[in-house]
């Protein structure tokens, strides 16, 4: 019999999560980036037989295929097994085909049965304070018709507003970044927890970034078969945290983790005294930039000043030149870069760090903008 995979309590919700959950947003593709079915539903059943027993998705995940590929995979399985957490986008223009009760009940169909875990995804603390009255009448009486479990929320918005959403009462569990990198929502996750809620990461490996050799993984790697599982247990040492969302492609991907999620051993004191060491060594040196305090926005050209200086260190202080590149390059497409700055310099005065914002974005953009085209 296979060792099986520790299951946390998801909260207050007297359910039961396995420590790995599968992420389904890296399912397997054709070459033209469709779903490639066969294989997708494989992987997800792979995942399930491997004790994995709580899986996430999005509505656009994968143009909507993810779903599908978690419907297909689910069929025939008794469904008291696992657990589906799907989540949805709030819009500001509903239009009557594309409504909040529209996309549940294309989720619904999609999978083909209720959901267990509905979560408003990326929601903002404004998003919420716009909306909530008209989601929370639609979610209502969907629980009371069986369709939905439990509510909950993902979120991007600043650990004090997220901090605030968990403080209305209303959500069940809750879905936020988390790794040895980004440790913005240290103090959010143990809010969460605290309040009972189901606490669950996404990007405990930084979307695969944190995959190859890097230096804070070192000091777990004696006792980890690879840096990946160094990221996982690192994760798993947190106790606020009951479910990691790891996003996996291959099957070679889901048995390692698997494998790691059966049998890796908690942080020793000393694996525990290395990263923590090696964290403030590189924190000092990240602080020393951006604190990330966001006073100095809004701006009104748009530019995320803390994210940019964020990508930046992640680029000098942790060396992952290529993640800090290709998320660069999604702030360009949204707008978001360095390039919109006009120099109006009305943020300048509001940095408690002093930081020469204008002369410092300018070197962001020189390092990690992609190269012009002929
Ligand atoms: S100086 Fe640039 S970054 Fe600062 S507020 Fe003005 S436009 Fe925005
Ligand atoms: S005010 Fe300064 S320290 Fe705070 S986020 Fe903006 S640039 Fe960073």
């Amino acid at each position: 019999m296979p060792q099986a995979i520790p299951l946390r309590d998801y909260g207050r919700t007297g359910l039961k999560v396995s420590r790995l959950g599968l992420g389904a947003m890296r399912l397997p593709t054709t070459p033209d980036g469709k779903v490639d079915f066969d294989p997708a539903v494989e992987l997800i059943r792979q995942a399930l037989d491997g004790g994995i027993n709580i899986i996430d998705s999005m509505l656009n995940y994968h143009d909507g295929d993810s779903e599908v590929a978690i419907g297909r995979a689910i069929r025939g399985r008794p469904r008291e097994t696992f657990y589906i957490q799907t989540k949805v986008g709030l819009y500001a223009d509903e239009k009557p085909d594309d409504t909040f009760q529209t996309r549940l009940d294309l989720a619904l169909k999609r999978l083909g049965t209720y959901i267990d875990f509905y979560l408003m995804h990326s929601l903002s603390l404004e998003a919420f304070q716009r909306n909530w009255q008209k989601i929370l009448l639609v979610l209502e009486s969907a629980k009371a018709a069986g369709q939905i479990r439990h509510i909950g929320f993902s979120s991007h918005d600043t650990p004090d507003n997220v901090i605030k959403l968990i403080d209305t009462g209303l959500f069940e569990c809750i879905l936020l970044q988390y790794n040895m990198i980004d440790r913005r929502y240290s103090k959010v996750l143990a809010h969460a927890h605290g309040k009972g809620l189901g606490v669950g990461i996404m990007g405990p490996v930084a979307g695969g970034h944190l995959a190859g050799p890097h230096e804070l993984a070192d000091g777990l790697l004696e006792r980890s078969s690879s840096e990946a599982v160094a990221c996982l247990r690192f994760v798993w040492d947190n106790q606020d945290i009951d479910v990691a969302f790891s996003g996996m492609s291959s099957s070679q991907q889901l048995n390692q983790n698997i494998q790691a999620a059966r049998s890796a051993e908690p942080l020793s004191p000393a694996e525990r005294k290395k990263i923590k060491t090696m964290i403030e060594a590189k924190e000092k040196l990240a602080d020393l930039y951006c604190t990330s305090c966001r006073y100095c926005l809004p701006c009104e050209q748009g530019v995320d000043i803390p994210g940019i200086f964020r990508l930046m260190n992640e680029f000098r202080v942790y060396n992952l030149h290529a993640r800090a590149r290709t998320l660069y390059g999604w702030l360009v497409s949204g707008q978001h870069d360095a390039s919109q700055c006009t120099q109006c310099r009305n943020c300048l005065e509001k940095c408690p760090q002093n930081i020469p914002i204008i002369e410092q974005l300018e070197e962001a953009h020189r390092t990690l903008a992609p190269p012009k085209e002929e």
